[in-house]
């Protein structure tokens, strides 16, 4: 996916933007990096991440001749302050990596402690969740300082700059204050929060000064866009106009726009017809049997709703007794922030709830829950997709969901069904899924069964609608999108 002929293609599907970055210099910034580093016996050696926005961006920067800024991710390759160029694969233009070093406590305080307790909790309604640390706030700010230090080193004003994420949300203004000329982009990643959500957080007014910094702000979905806009208004006391989705400063304006993230939706097609991904799938098919295979696939993370999915599958299994042993439900999670106290008491509740319902329920048959607890390779992932009958995807919030389009773009026999909660951006346009409310146990329960006893037509029609969406609003839509305006 990642050869030079996949690279060529996605400057075709990028069109006119591929002049633009060909005479301006893009400058992404990012909590990470796109590549790890790691110490081999041959020196230092770069693995490139496999998310959907380095498989966009990857493209962009080598035509650009661009720069990511961002941290190594603590692997130990001690990176501190350099500049490397990535090369790879020979034949293609290069780009260069800056590299933010961040001690253990910054990482600590910064990344564990501020992004991962207090923002990501708040940004995703879980109020509940989230810890306020003042010393986590005062290292979030310095090395907010920090990575836009390291922007201004770096750029100048012809580049394009385009901040990524709620770890860095105060760097738009952190730049613009230092250096006018620049212009920062910013993309969030996660949802925003309402109002009455946001104004809990005692550091509600410099997060929003902070992003008003920049030229843009893009959100995933429209709902998202105003909530931020009511928060600008009604804590900034700003003007905002909310028809075109501009904020009014002095002297400035900022707009504000909803552009859903999306997958490289060819590329997970093809993947999903390689014959290497088709005979996984038929392993596991002859292993499975004929029973209906319900996959759930997420980071371990507890917005994602996976207790209530198993509590919701157990009570398919109460009331539908006759289709004990003959469904499979499927969880695949990757570990995450496992140094984080919430995630390991969550990750000891799924252990226990998965163990509790396999042991109630595993009669003759099998267990009725197969839970695999780690990273999958693209190739295992999209079989998984291939056989999944239902994907049951439902986020207890979601900023978007790659998943659901990741599972769509796979179902090249089109006789899947996607069970999606109706709190994931990505239910704005996945709108032929079955949305519900995955705190409605025994609705989603219900759901499990419609889909088990869809007609395979309305299957084909439903999954047909959503990929042809899916296909026209790939990942270079979004950034085509994102920077429709800028010239
Ligand atoms: P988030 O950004 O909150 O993690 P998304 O659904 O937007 O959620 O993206 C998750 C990404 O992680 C997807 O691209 C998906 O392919 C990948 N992923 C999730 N679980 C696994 C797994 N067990 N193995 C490999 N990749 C995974």
């Amino acid at each position: 996916m990642d050869s030079g002929g996949g690279e060529v293609d996605a400057r075709d599907r990028l069109g006119e933007l591929s002049d633009l970055f060909a005479s301006r210099r893009l400058v992404v910034v990012s909590n990470r990096l796109p590549y790890n580093p790691h110490r081999a016996r041959e020196g230092i050696c770069y693995i490139k991440g496999s998310g959907g926005l380095v498989t966009a961006l990857d493209p962009i920067l080598r035509l650009s001749n661009g720069l990511w800024i961002g941290w190594d991710g603590g692997t130990g390759a001690s990176m501190k302050g350099k500049r490397v160029t990535i090369s790879e694969p020979e034949g293609e233009e290069s780009y260069q990596l800056r590299f933010v070093d961040l001690t253990e406590k910054e990482v600590g305080h910064y990344y564990y402690g501020f992004s991962n307790r207090t923002l990501w909790p708040i940004f995703h309604n879980f109020i509940g969740m989230s810890r306020f640390n003042s010393v986590h706030w005062k290292t979030y700010f310095k090395t907010n300082a920090y990575f836009a230090g390291t922007i201004l080193e770096e750029a100048n004003p012809s580049d394009i700059i385009w901040v990524h994420d709620y770890h860095l949300s105060l760097v738009p203004n952190f730049i613009r204050y230092q250096n006018p000329d620049l212009k920062p982009y910013f993309f969030l990643h996660t949802p925003f929060p309402p109002y009455d959500t946001f104004r809990v957080l005692p550091w509600c007014k410099p997060i929003l000064e902070g992003l008003l910094g920049s030229e843009k702000i893009g959100f995933h979905v429209k709902g998202y866009a105003d909530n931020f806009l009511d928060c600008v208004e009604k804590i900034l006391n700003a003007p905002v106009d909310r028809e075109s989705g501009v904020v009014e400063l002095p002297g400035r304006e900022v707009k504000v726009g909803s552009h859903p993230i999306s997958i490289d939706y060819n590329a997970f097609r093809d993947t999903a017809l390689t014959k290497q991904v088709m005979k996984r799938a038929q392993k596991h098919r002859s292993r499975i049997g004929d029973r209906v295979v319900i996959l759930g696939v997420d980071r371990l993370d507890y917005t994602k709703g996976i207790k209530e999915r198993l509590l919701a599958v157990e009570r398919f299994l109460e009331r539908y007794s006759r289709y004990r042993n003959r469904i499979l439900f499927i969880q695949v999670a990757v570990p995450s922030r496992t140094r984080v106290e919430e995630y390991r008491v969550m990750k000891k509740e799924v252990d226990e709830t998965i163990g509790r319902i396999n042991g109630r329920f595993t009669g003759e048959g099998w267990p009725p829950i197969q839970y695999i607890y780690r990273l999958l390779s693209r190739e295992e992932l999209v079989a998984y997709y291939r056989i999944a009958d239902i994907a049951l995807i439902t986020p207890g919030r979601d900023g978007m969901n790659l998943i659901a389009k990741e599972y769509v773009a796979s179902q090249v026999d089109k006789q899947g069904v996607l069970i999606l909660s109706e709190f994931a951006g990505a239910a704005e346009e996945q709108t032929e899924a079955l949305l519900v409310n995955p705190y409605d146990i025994e609705t989603v329960s219900e759901t499990i069964y419609k889909a088990i006893k869809m007609p395979s037509g309305e299957k084909r029609a439903r999954m047909e609608k959503m990929q042809d969406l899916l296909e026209e609003r790939d990942i270079y839509y979004w950034v085509r999108d994102f920077f429709e305006e800028v010239s």
